[in-house]
């Protein structure tokens, strides 16, 4: 173990470093269209050409490629050795729970404040967003002449709060408090005063004038930065921690891999937290349009592209449950991941995870060739759990998968924690996955 923990950081995937590298990824990535650009700036500093969706592809073998949708989803893929597929893929999802800012943004409130109208984005824990200095980031969609352009933004500064309700008006705070998106989580911009000047702020910060200004898709955004915790660092506490840390782990992974075969595959998918419906979300065409369109160029049918996808693999990465200090009783009695032990395989019998037997079997045997150790999730028998994009996207390119996670508490707080070690565990497992020799298909499993 400790010869492969050594071989880890000789190929580059040292703890800390790792840790301290997701951090500042999140930091910068306060929503999914700023992930996007950062992996791009990413993928663009290690040689990757840019495809448009839009434009005629004529691809090379030996180069590297990647396209983006809507800006919010995004798929890389290389082509080592000229053969049409297998596909290795590793999928995550860039999107968190947050609020939205809507059209027409300014509230009144109680006759003394300027509030923003915002309505909620997937599944958020709603109280950790109260009393704490937050902002405003995203896309803003300027008029310059004929053309419309898209710029992102982030007010770098603390602007909005959310206040609570006193517990001297509100005596039964304590004792499982509900909150009202329209009455309870719309942030003060400011006094009386401030009514009129969200247009003229977003302008300013845009870098535009007022009158350009045709639309934004702007969203709250904590200002907490990213942080190590515990007696010896051992823990992080961040921010859109679920799924930055699959997604930045894996292309940690995928960048650092020198693939000889196949093709392999990294994708960020947009829109997991509300069900991946949508033009770019794992949902919808975008991954099989990319499949597709490498067999084409390469030379490829039809007849490739489903020999090729009958004989790929899938590793969906999405945060799993690490068991709680306070309430271990809501874990499953055996199968209980804990931070800093590993990458965690994810199993529920009615298929909410693509994991079964036989993709369980191939993510040990990665995990064993990488020195990575491994664990099992799986719901209370009597809880229903969460749902990811792994089943979702087989339903418009059906691959043998495994769902996977690295342990974390705080799901879905505007604040969340994670070990600091698993995001070098998880770029490990990455990078073996797409250097493996894998032969996946109902007849044989075969890895080398
Ligand atoms: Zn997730």
């Amino acid at each position: 173990m400790e010869e492969k923990q050594k071989e880890r950081k000789m190929a580059g995937f040292d703890f800390r470093k790792e840790a301290e590298g997701l951090l500042d990824f999140i930091d910068k990535s306060p929503t999914v269209f700023h992930t996007v650009a950062n992996a791009a700036a990413m993928l663009d500093a290690a040689g990757f050409c840019r495809l448009a969706e839009s434009g005629h592809w004529e691809l090379s073998a030996g180069k590297k490629y990647y396209v983006t949708r809507n800006g919010s989803s995004l798929i890389a893929f290389t082509i080592p050795g000229g053969e049409i597929g297998p596909f290795r893929l590793f999928c995550s999802h860039n999107d968190s729970p947050t609020f939205k800012v809507k059209v027409n943004a300014e509230l009144e409130g109680g006759k003394a404040y300027t509030k923003l109208n915002v309505e909620q984005y997937g599944g958020a824990l709603r109280a950790p967003w109260f009393d704490r200095p937050l902002s405003v980031a995203g896309r803003v969609l300027v008029q310059n002449g004929t053309a419309i352009e898209t710029k992102l933004i982030c007010i770098d500064r603390d602007l909005l709060m959310i206040p609570s309700v006193a517990i001297h008006m509100n005596r039964d705070a304590n004792e499982g408090a509900s909150y009202n998106v329209q009455n309870d989580m719309c942030p003060v911009f400011g006094d009386a005063d401030a009514k009129g000047g969200w247009k003229k702020l977003i302008a300013q910060e845009t870098g535009v004038d007022e009158e350009q200004v045709l639309d934004m898709d702007l969203f709250l955004y904590n200002r907490q930065h990213g942080t190590f915790v515990g007696l010896n660092e051992e823990y992080l506490a961040a921010p859109r921690l679920d799924d930055l840390q699959c997604m930045y782990g894996s292309l940690r992974g995928f960048l650092e891999a020198d693939a000889k075969s196949g093709i392999p595959v990294y994708c960020a998918f947009d829109n997991e937290e509300t069900g991946s419906v949508s033009r770019q979300g794992a949902a919808s065409t975008f991954l099989h349009d990319v499949l597709v369109r490498i067999c084409a160029a390469s030379g490829g049918v039809q007849e490739d592209y489903l020999r090729a996808v009958a004989g790929s693999f899938m590793i969906s990465g999405d945060n799993a449950h690490a068991v709680h200090p306070n309430h271990p009783e809501k874990a499953d009695p055996v199968n209980r991941p804990q931070m800093n032990q590993g990458v965690v395989v994810k199993f529920n019998a009615n298929q909410k995870y693509t994991s079964d037997a036989r993709s369980g079997a191939v993510l040990r045997m990665l995990c064993a060739r990488a020195g990575v150790p491994c664990q099992n999730y799986t719901n209370r028998s009597d809880m229903a759990g969460g749902s990811t994009l792994g089943n979702i996207s087989n339903t418009q390119v059906s691959l043998q998968a495994v769902d996977i996670g690295m342990p974390q508490l705080a799901m879905h707080s505007s604040c969340e924690m994670a070990g600091a070690k698993d995001t070098a565990y998880l770029a490990a497992l990455a990078k073996e996955f797409f250097e493996a020799k894998l032969v996946v298909t109902d007849e044989e499993i075969r890895i080398s």
